[in-house]
């Protein structure tokens, strides 16, 4: 599955990025200050990287760093890695604004934990699951600076479609700034909210005006309740 993704991006132009694209990841980059990172997270090295490199590098010079995700050191063939390595090995020669990316780490629960500086953008250029996306996300997320965004890349893609909504929607901590192309820039929502309620408990908040579903919360908390409450009166039943 992964390896026929991999040839389609590796052979297909539908995956190169539009020259809107690139300019949008450019000046993202750009506007990163000098003590923020950015990391992108992609199975792939690709255009993608030398645009953020160049913007990073022509706008205040913070650090770049290409990991690849987790769910692809995994099931890494040896063949894929050295290829990997030539490629950037290739490009370093040749070209001194991909001598300015970081390759160093790789994306992990580790690296995570271990992680020291403040992000200012996170890049997440996967094809992968859902669940996979989500949690390398939910781990960095406690790194990113007040006011950091997050690109989402593929956002065409049924699963990256959905981290988008899920980060953005009802209970997200982000809010859609931009959309280019397959890409998005979402951003931390730093608005302390005052909400308004409709009949239908349907709210808005009248500073950002984003807008609320309670009545759909409440009711989800509530089946929550109602089967943990089973559940612990099962336990005592046994007990
Ligand atoms: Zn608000």
């Amino acid at each position: 599955m992964k390896n026929e993704k991999a040839t389609a991006k590796n052979t297909s132009e539908n995956f190169y990025l539009s020259d809107s694209e690139c300019r949008f990841l450019y000046k993202a980059a750009g506007k990163v200050l000098h003590n923020e990172v950015i990391i992108e997270i992609g199975d792939y090295y690709d255009n993608a990287t030398l645009w953020l490199a160049s913007g990073a590098h022509e706008g205040n010079q913070c650090k770049l760093y290409n990991m690849q995700s987790r769910f692809d050191l995994i099931d890494q063939t040896e063949e894929a890695h050295t290829e990997r390595n030539e490629i950037i090995n290739i490009d370093t020669e040749n070209n001194a604004i991909a001598g300015y990316i970081d390759f160093s780490y790789s994306d992990s629960d580790e690296t995570v934990r271990r992680w020291k500086y403040k992000i200012a953008l996170i890049c997440l250029n996967v094809f992968h699951r859902y669940d996979d996306m989500h949690e390398i996300l939910n781990g960095w997320e406690r790194h990113l600076a007040p006011k950091a965004g997050v690109i989402i890349f593929n956002c065409s893609t049924l699963e990256s479609s959905q981290i988008l909504k899920d980060k953005t929607g009802n209970t997200g901590k982000f809010v859609i700034e931009q959309r280019e192309g397959s890409l998005a820039l979402i951003r931390l929502d730093k608005c302390i909210h005052h909400w308004m309620l409709d009949s239908s408990d349907y709210g808005i908040c009248r500073y950002c005006n984003r807008t609320r579903n309670f009545r759909k919360m409440l009711k989800e908390s509530r089946s929550y309740e109602t089967r943990r409450r089973t559940l612990s009166n099962k336990q005592s039943l046994i007990k």
